[in-house]
């Protein structure tokens, strides 16, 4: 009897155990948000199936994130300082579907994506759009007048080393200090305002880094990298925007830039980053990017190639980065050079080179605005 009666325990404890072990676990929940715009991510340790809906009375976005099971290390609610959210709360509401709630202020709309390797299950939150759209001489004014403002972000940091050349060159230092130069040359040769996403040698996860730069309403959002190739005689400098490609070489650099393999580059670009892409209902300044890319990137090969022999020019090019996925402004990842080849690695090793670089790029910017201006000149003139 007592056998039997331990069998049965074992069985339910078993039981128990393996369903848990089915379960996703929803492992942290994090919030950057502001006036006009939130993201909150939460970290899974598997894919999930959901449903969504936004209610009344409280205004709210619900999310049941089915086979879930939430941690208990999670410190809930989470409360939102002057932010278009009041607060994020989560709750086991049975055995198996985790309820995360967004308790609203006043928003326009919202889009959900996940990223993988590691999930992650990502709510951008758009506040209410300005409440008239902008006359011409105001359009004029403003683009004349206003202080541009631009996030810098250098890739990697902390733990993550980016890639890492023959001789041990770190990405994540090579592009810190180019992007510090850049900061500078940018606020005092263009009186710019200059936000980074790092500026010191930390972690800051990929999707938190886009956060910044639209909470923060940047203009342009610059992420700087090192290129890395098993061809080690691959070299030269290429710009990116986002966008869906088959090119492998693209998405080989994505891969590598995104932290996951190439085979689930591959899957993601049919899931739901695509559907973010063809989303035309928000603005993503796909045009606008490719502008800037293509900008920047002419900048940078007729500025080094004055200085420098053996300068490529591997064009504007353009993948499925995460670290650009939801950004509100023009946005590009440059790759400046490959620490995996033996010359530029040392070329980025030297403080001129990454001088000439951060000048071409910060050129590349001032350029961007400026034609900016010529075209709203333009069309404002040309209807007096
Ligand atoms: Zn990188």
């Amino acid at each position: 009897m007592k056998r039997a009666l331990f069998a049965s325990l074992l069985v339910v404890l078993l039981w128990g155990f393996s369903e848990e072990a089915k379960g996703v676990t929803v492992k942290g929940i994090r919030n950057s948000s502001s006036e006009k715009y939130a993201r909150v991510v939460i970290d899974l340790d598997g894919p999930v199936k959901f449903t969504q809906a936004r209610l009344s009375n409280p205004d709210r976005l619900s999310f049941d994130l089915e086979d879930c099971i939430l941690s208990k290390k999670i410190a809930l609610p989470l409360l939102a300082k002057n932010s278009i959210l009041k607060d994020i709360n989560a709750n086991q509401i049975d055995q198996k579907i985790v309820r995360v709630i967004l308790n609203l202020r006043e928003i326009e709309n919202y889009k959900v994506f996940i990223l993988k390797e590691p999930y992650r299950f990502v709510i951008d939150v758009f506040g209410k759009k300005e409440p008239r759209p902008l006359s011409d001489k105001e359009k004029q004014v403003k683009e004349f007048t206003e202080i541009k403002r631009v996030v810098i972000d250098p890739g990697h940091g902390g733990d993550d080393p980016g890639a890492i050349g023959p001789r041990r060159v770190y990405e994540k230092d090579v592009v810190l200090a180019i992007a510090k130069k850049l900061g500078e040359i940018l606020k005092e040769k263009y009186n710019m305002e200059v936000i980074f996403t790092r500026d010191k040698d930390i972690f800051i996860p990929l999707e938190d880094r886009t956060a910044i730069a639209n909470s923060k309403k940047a203009d342009l959002f610059i992420s700087i990298h090192a290129n890395a190739s098993r061809r080690r005689n691959a070299r030269g400098i290429e710009t990116y925007f986002l966008n869906w490609t088959t090119d492998e070489e693209s998405n080989r650099v994505a891969a590598r830039e995104n932290a996951i393999s190439y085979e689930k580059m591959k899957e993601i670009q049919k899931g739901d980053l695509q559907m973010i892409l063809q989303d035309k209902a928000r603005d993503y300044k796909n045009d606008e990017s490719r502008d800037l890319a293509g900008g920047i990137q002419a900048s940078l090969i007729n500025n080094l190639k004055q200085d420098y022999k053996g300068i490529f020019d591997l064009g504007v090019k353009w993948a499925l980065f995460y670290v650009l996925v939801g950004a509100e402004m023009p946005s590009v990842l440059i790759e400046t050079s490959f620490i995996s080849n033996r010359e530029e690695e040392k070329r980025l090793s030297d403080n001129k080179y990454k001088e000439k670089i951060a000048e071409a790029i910060a050129g590349g910017i001032n350029n961007y605005f400026e034609s900016k201006k010529k075209i709203v000149k333009r069309i404002t003139s040309d209807k007096i």
